[in-house]
Order: C-alpha cells, then structure tokens, then sequence
C-alpha cells in the first residue's frame, strides 16, 4: 500500500442527489411526526442520512455498466454465474444460494441447522439473525468476550468469541444440543469490532472437535479482513482476497448481506461447502426467496453485486473506507464525546449513557439522543441499545444490553470530509446543552424487530 492520505477519495464523482436543508423547527415537527424515532422519519427530511451503511452505498460506473447487462431469465441467469465466480473468488465457498438480502440468508441456514430447543451460541446478537434463530426453535447465546460489553476497553480485537463461555455452553448443554455457532466479522452492535484470524481458527478447532458448525455472518468480512490485515501479525503482506479466504476456510458456510461490503443496493446470498446443506438450503430458497439461480434479485442485481465484491476486496478502498469512520471518531473524540472505542470499520458509536447520564436506561437513552441529534443538525443517526434488543421471547422482560449506543454509520462512497465536519460540529453544540435533556415513553410497541416502528413521547 502506499502513504497516500487514506481520507483522500480513490474516486471522483460523476452525478449528484441534491439534499434538502431545513431549520431545527422543521425538523422538531418531523421528529414529533415519525414519534422520535429515525426509522419512521423520511429520507427526504434528512440533511446526512446516517442511519445505515445498509444498501445506502454508491455504486461505481462498473457497477452501473452492469445494471445495463442484466440477464432476466427466469432461470439460468449468466448473472447468477459471475456472481457464483465473484463469491468464490473472494470467499472460496463451494456453493451459492442467491437470496433477496442477509436475512433472507438467515432465515435459510436457520432453518437447515435449528431443532427447536437447540442452543445457537454467537458473538453477541445481531437483530434479524437472532429473530430466525428464535423462529426457527433455537435460542440465541451470547459468547462474546465481556470488553466487547465495555465501550472504553481498547483491545484491537473486541468481537472476539470467548473460547471460555462456549466451551461452557458446549458442557452444559451438551454438543448435539447445539445447532451451530455463529462468527460475526465484524461485530455490527458491538461498535463494529473486528474479531482476529486466532479466534476464527480456535473457534473452529472447539467447534469442529465436538462435531459443532461454524457459521460465518460474513456482511462485513471484507472490513474485518482489512483490520487483520492492520492490526494482526503475519498478515500486513496479505490481500483482502487471501484473508477473506482463510477465514471462510476455517468455517462451514457463511450468510452475508449484499448491501454493505458490494457498494450494493439490495441482496444477499448463504454460502456453504456441504452438498446436503446446499441441498436443503435450495428446497427452501423456492418457496421464501425465488428460484435457486436468482433467490429474489433481479439478474442485474445480481451482476452488480458480483461487481461489487471484486472492486470491494481492494485494499484502497477499504482503508478509504476505514478511514472516513476514523475521521470522524477523532473529530467527536477531540471533543470530549463519550464513544465506543476504539473505532470499528462502518461507523462511530457513541456510547448515549455517558453522554446522558440523567436518562436511565427504561427511558430510551439511546433513542432520544438519536433523535435529539436529528432535531440539532439534521443527521439521522440509528439507535442501538434496549429498543434495538427487545424482549425476551419466554419471559417477555426487555432485554437491557450494557450497550446503550446510537450509530453514526458511513455509506460508502456517498460522504465527504465537510459533510462529516457538520455532523461533529451538531454533535458537540447538542452535548453543550446535554443536561437539558429528558427522556422518552414508548406508546406503540410491535411485536417482533420492534426499534423499525415503535413510537415514542417526549416526557
Ligand atoms: C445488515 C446485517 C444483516 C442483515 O442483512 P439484511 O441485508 O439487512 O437483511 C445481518 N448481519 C449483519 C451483521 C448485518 O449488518
């Protein structure tokens, strides 16, 4: 790599989406309108759409060119083919089944792998991928090492599994009770933190020892694989392609969703090495997601997310990449914002306890700082804290994470240096008035995934 300025933007730009600016009055009546929560507010009222790196990507002139060769053939597609080329190439998986995105994916593996009653360890709980886990019988437990749990803790690799608390889950409940295990890499609600090849190749070793899988979340294993290129010895040398290879060898499928590392809008595959896994995931992709060879995309989708992954593996862009987060971390950190540290690869969280420490946590914490940032300045940011976590299914308490973060995500390639100067510059002015600041009720409560609609009063 060479010692260009990593902020520096490997791209020019060709076409522009012009954003509305607007006062803190409109925007207090919009957030009062969406009932204090980002998810409901509309895109057009948000001057930085923070909310996700989520399908909210800018896609190349190659990715476009792409668009413009899909093959829409109900079956067969030549798209299907480059992106079953593209996903071997940069992961190495002997099987592909396409899926309309990464919950899609999951609701496939859960279903292939989970007898109801089973144990599903994993390195903390992702929303969609424990909510199929649970659908499908399965109970989700969390073994993740506990600095993952403590946002000042700066270890380099905090979405590491602890080897200890699985093998306790493996000896209490017994290996057959255990469906599998999942890896996130990286780990999206712990700050986005990486998790080290070591842990990968030890996990596998306990896993496999004890006839367990090892199922990767692999929708940011193009990042994590940057930050063991940076952070981990032996590997500085390494592509993105030949890390991403390794960790995928050590496991025995992967779900991914298409719309993070591929600059994508939209998709998602599951990935696996097992005939009779791929067979039972293909039974079920015809009847959830669309026939096997297009599992819900259309074929252009499909030729731009296999374009996607390759341009995604190059080291360039995802130091680019890393460094726009890293940027803005600095900027808020400069000024004395309580964050989760150290900085992950997809965005910045700030940890809304210490930053509202008069708001106690059956208040929604995160969610009102989430919403007092939009009033401020207009950047919808997303909170990831008790409303992200829900209930417990048995006994219906809430679950109350240590975690209590908002997440300022970076889309890739959509932001400059000047657009993330303005989200701090908000930032610092709402935490000169943070003692003003009172919590929020909760007056409408779905079911299931309840942070997407929930509605909130100021109290
Ligand atoms: C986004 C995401 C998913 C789910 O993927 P969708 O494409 O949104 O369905 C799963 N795991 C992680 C870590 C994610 O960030």
């Amino acid at each position: 790599m060479s010692t260009f300025n990593p902020m520096a933007e490997p791209y020019k730009i060709k076409m522009v989406e012009p954003v509305k600016i607007t006062t803190r009055e409109f925007r207090q009546n919009a957030a009062k309108e969406a009932g204090y929560n980002t998810f409901l507010l509309r895109s057009e009222d948000v001057y930085i759409d923070l909310l996700t790196d989520s399908g909210t990507n800018a896609m190349s002139e190659n990715q476009w060119a792409g668009i413009m060769l899909g093959d829409e053939a109900y079956a067969g597609s030549k798209n299907y083919y480059h992106l079953e080329d593209a996903m071997k190439e940069c992961y190495g998986y002997k099987h592909l089944v396409p899926t309309h995105q990464g919950r899609g994916a999951e609701q496939l593996v859960s279903k292939a792998l989970i007898s109801p009653g089973q144990w599903v360890p994993g390195n903390m709980y992702f929303t969609t991928t424990r909510e199929h886990q649970e659908l499908a019988g399965g109970q989700f437990v969390d073994v993740i090492v506990d600095a993952a749990h403590d946002p000042l803790d700066e270890s380099p690799f905090k979405g590491n599994v602890d080897l200890n608390k699985f093998e306790k889950v493996i000896k209490e409940q017994g290996a057959k009770n255990i469906a599998y295990i999942t890896i996130g890499v990286t780990v999206n609600l712990a700050g986005g933190q990486p998790v080290s090849m070591q842990n990968i190749r030890e996990v596998s070793e306990l896993a496999h020892k004890n006839g367990i899988k090892v199922i990767l979340d692999a929708t940011r294993a193009m990042e994590n694989a940057y930050f063991i290129k940076v952070r981990e010895k032996g590997y500085a040398a390494k592509s993105i392609k030949e890390i991403c290879h390794e960790m995928c060898g050590y496991t025995d499928g992967a779900t991914c969703s298409g719309k993070k590392d591929f600059h994508t809008n939209i998709g998602g595959f599951a990935a696996c090495n097992d005939d009779d896994f791929a067979t039972h995931m293909r039974s079920n992709v015809v009847v959830y997601e669309g026939l096997q060879t297009y599992g819900g995309m259309a074929g252009r989708d499909m030729e731009a997310m296999a374009r996607g992954m390759l341009e995604a593996c190059d080291d360039v862009c995802m130091r680019h990449r890393v460094a726009q987060s890293e940027y803005l971390w600095n900027l808020l950190d400069k000024a004395g914002i309580p964050l989760v540290r150290p900085c992950g690869g997809h965005g910045v969280f700030i940890d809304a306890r210490a930053f509202y420490p008069q708001i106690p946590q059956e208040q929604y914490t995160a969610q009102k700082l989430a919403n007092d940032i939009y009033e401020y300045c207009g950047v919808r940011s997303m909170e990831r804290g008790i409303v992200s976590a829900g209930r417990d299914k048995v006994t219906g308490h809430e679950h109350k994470p240590k975690l209590e973060t908002i997440r300022l995500t970076i889309p890739r390639r959509v932001y400059t240096q000047s657009h993330f100067d303005v989200v701090a510059e908000g930032i610092i002015e709402l935490y000169k008035d943070r003692d003003k600041m009172k919590g929020l009720k909760m007056v409408y409560e779905p079911k299931a995934l309840r942070f997407f609609q929930a509605r909130f009063e100021k109290l």
